[in-house]
């Protein structure tokens, strides 16, 4: 692990004022040249700090930067939460659980009791991905600036089903499957401003720049995340499959969204998780949902359509039945 320069922030703008500045002497001289990286809870930092994936100048803690671990909710403005909420907080919130059924299955069922005591949601979103090639100091894979990406003819089994020609990481975070199926926008804040970005738009794929998950400048902070009110009648559910039941990431993960009218569904919104590098909307089963009474053969033909034109990679092959199944139940549990 190379030296870093530790510093807490007051404030957002000291913060990113941070990012900018240059660090000591001795630290710069100490360093291989890294970056300045913000912390918030450290559980995936420290980890990318030792695994040697990162090699930071200045670690700058937002922690105790006042605000910034609020939520609130109201029916004219939606559910509005700041980076450092942690999971936790989420998961045990009853508008949360009122409102937005689907984010509360995806925060409940994320890591660990303890991992959700300390993790934020801020971290959680920018956490990097969990392929052992990219995590490992031995292989210097396409991810970390290297020219292979060593799942491809590798261990691939918890790797992508769709999009897999560059990079087939999928991205870890479960809970963003459940935002990006709300319509969730984070805010960035950085030395231009803010700005508001669609959490679908957020993340990008591997061929925008295989070294990065989103569209977050180097120098930019996430300072909020906010949820739409939802219209009347909205149900929504969420299940993750893990290879454990706790303690750990997702192998698929679906969020489903029904903006219903008596029994019959207006519009749909199905999201699956750890099936792309992205969280991936789901849009021809979307379309088959659209105007009609949910019935268990349609929530199948659902799941069927999710998995169409998939290219699953030597050792992932389970994974399309595993995403019709949790297709066709999060549709079934949602109304
Ligand atoms: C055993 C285990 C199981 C897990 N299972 C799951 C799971 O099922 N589902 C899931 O979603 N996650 C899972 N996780 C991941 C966990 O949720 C994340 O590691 C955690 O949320 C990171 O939050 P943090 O506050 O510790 O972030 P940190 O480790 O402090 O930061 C992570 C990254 O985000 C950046 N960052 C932090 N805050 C901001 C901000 N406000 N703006 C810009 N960049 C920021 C940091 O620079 C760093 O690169 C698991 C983790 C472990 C260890």
């Amino acid at each position: 692990m190379n030296r870093f320069e530790y510093i807490k922030a007051p404030s957002v703008g000291e913060a990113i004022k941070m990012m900018n500045s240059t660090v000591p002497e001795a630290i710069i001289n100490a360093n291989k040249g890294g970056a300045h990286i913000v912390k918030a809870a450290g559980v995936d930092l420290l980890d990318l700090i030792k695994e040697g994936v990162v090699s930071p100048d200045r670690v700058i803690d937002l922690r105790q930067i006042p605000g910034l671990d609020k939520l609130n909710f109201d029916q004219q403005n939606g559910l509005s939460f700041g980076p450092m909420v942690t999971i936790a907080t989420l998961a045990e919130n009853k508008e949360v659980y009122k409102n937005y059924r689907a984010l509360h299955e995806a925060t409940a069922h994320a890591a660990t009791p303890q991992i959700r005591n300390m993790a934020t949601m801020g971290g959680n979103l920018m956490q990097r991905p969990r392929c052992w090639y990219f995590r490992s100091e031995g292989h210097h894979c396409l991810k970390k600036g290297g020219d292979v990406c060593f799942a491809q003819k590798g261990q691939n089994q918890l790797h992508a089903i769709f999009d897999t020609q560059i990079c087939p990481c999928v991205h870890p975070s479960s809970i963003a499957t459940a935002l990006v199926a709300f319509d969730a926008k984070v805010e960035l804040s950085g030395p231009d401003g803010k700005r508001n970005l669609l959490l679908s738009e957020f993340f990008t794929l591997p061929e925008a720049n295989v070294t990065c998950e989103n569209n977050a400048q180097s120098k930019e902070i996430i300072t909020n995340i906010t949820l739409p009110v939802l219209k009347p009648g909205t149900r929504s559910f969420y299940i993750k499959q893990g290879q454990r039941e706790s303690y750990d990431w997702s192998m698929g993960d679906v969020a489903v969204v029904l903006e219903m009218e008596g029994k019959q569904c207006k519009t749909a919104r199905i999201v699956l998780g750890a099936a792309a590098p992205v969280p991936m909307r789901a849009s021809k089963a979307e379309a088959l949902l659209k105007g009609k009474t949910i019935t268990e053969k349609l929530a199948a033909k659902a799941g069927e359509l999710a998995v169409e034109g998939a290219t699953p990679m030597e050792h992932n092959h389970y994974k399309i039945q595993l995403f019709k199944t949790l297709v066709k139940r999060s549709i079934l549990a949602a109304v």
